[in-house]
């Protein structure tokens, strides 16, 4: 019997039960060979099965185009937003950004250090709470690339659709919503991930990027950074995070097992909708995003008398309603629903919510 709890955890977030079990499983003796995947040689034969079975079940379930190169690397999705410019602006070059909040913010900050950077489009005179359409965005000719974050983790606020950019690569920090349905990558330069929400434990980020964009490094770019590097040696220029490669991977069958993105569409969907149907029927919880920018991984709610929050919390802990405190940055709730996180987990805290509003009469 399992004591597992409902995680509604940001990120890390929860992962799924059966791949924990299988993980366990496998913990002292992968198949056989008397050894765990963590002890292999990242060269052996063992785990470049590992390595090679995960990133064809990743191409398999985002029918990722052959001109596409799948890389495991490790930094975070923070690093990234240092490698994206080193890897693809030059020295005296730009890059067009789009701000729907704090983590897009991050990126263009940390972009700023290495070029100029056009802030092509804000969701700041919305406060935030609606995505800016793309009539109103101002992209630059001079751009090597159109940056934007797809979800935004904190805010709640999430893209319903993929910008038009031409011929401009367009690159997507995906960290918070990728693998929780179907998406069409050739629209993209890039995409990155890090893996902590719906890939697999912290430690791992996954970059998929259009083969023709690499090879254009700055000088000064560390090897370690050059994601042509990491591609020539099929991410194994130095140990590659191999447990976290390895999960990833009996993620990615799981999600097969499921029925693939369509499936997860069809899940979180529904999942999305019960959380917001509680929200928007009550008179004590309110989400203030535009409906249509909504996330579906990450649903921000506040009550309308921030005093009960602590009640609130210590209720939900109680029921084993877990991590529900909003980013520190927000305060407030936060419910991250990601693909591991089931139907039966958002229909206990939407029982709880309803419950609690009742007491406080
Ligand atoms: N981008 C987004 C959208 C995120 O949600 C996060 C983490 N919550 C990050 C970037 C940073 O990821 P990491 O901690 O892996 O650097």
């Amino acid at each position: 019997m399992s004591n597992r709890l409902f995680n509604f955890c940001a990120g890390p977030a929860a992962l799924p039960e059966a791949v924990l079990q299988q993980a366990q499983t496998e913990l002292l003796d992968w198949q056989g060979k008397g050894l765990s995947v963590m002890e292999m040689s990242h060269r052996s034969e063992e785990f470049t099965s590992v390595a090679e079975t995960a990133e064809q079940d990743l191409r398999d379930l985002l029918n990722i185009p052959s001109n596409y190169r799948v890389l495991f690397l490790q930094g975070g999705a923070s690093q990234q937003f240092a490698q994206i410019p080193l890897n693809f602006m030059p020295e005296d070059g730009s890059a067009d950004y789009i701000d729907t909040g704090i983590w897009s913010a991050k990126a263009i900050e940390e972009a700023a250090r290495f070029g100029h950077v056009n802030v092509a489009a804000s969701a700041k005179a919305h406060d935030y709470f609606a995505i800016p359409g793309q009539n109103d965005w101002q992209l630059s000719d001079a751009a090597s690339y159109v940056h934007y974050t797809p979800n935004e983790t904190i805010g709640g606020l999430e893209f319903g659709w993929i910008p038009e950019v031409g011929d401009t690569p367009l690159i997507a920090d995906m960290s918070s919503t990728i693998l929780s349905r179907p998406l069409d990558v050739s629209k993209f330069g890039m995409i990155y991930a890090g893996a902590q929400k719906n890939i697999g434990p912290s430690g791992l980020v996954v970059v998929i990027v259009r083969e023709d964009l690499l090879g254009a490094a700055r000088a000064s770019c560390p090897t370690m950074l050059d994601y042509a590097v990491a591609a020539k040696n099929g991410s194994m220029y130095n140990t590659p995070p191999t447990f976290g490669w390895y999960l990833a991977g009996l993620i990615f069958k799981w999600l097969k097992e499921q029925g693939g993105l369509e499936a997860m569409e069809r899940i979180n969907k529904v999942k999305q909708q019960t959380l917001y149907r509680a929200i928007d029927n009550s008179e004590l919880y309110s989400n203030p995003i535009n409906p249509a920018d909504r996330s579906w991984m990450n649903v921000p709610f506040r009550l309308a008398d921030d005093r009960l929050d602590k009640l609130f919390l210590a209720g939900a802990e109680e029921r084993g309603l877990l991590n529900l405190k909003g980013h520190r940055s927000v305060g407030g709730m936060r419910a991250s629903i990601y693909n591991a996180v089931t139907q039966q987990a958002v229909d206990a805290l939407v029982a709880y919510m309803a419950e609690f509003e009742k007491q406080q009469g």
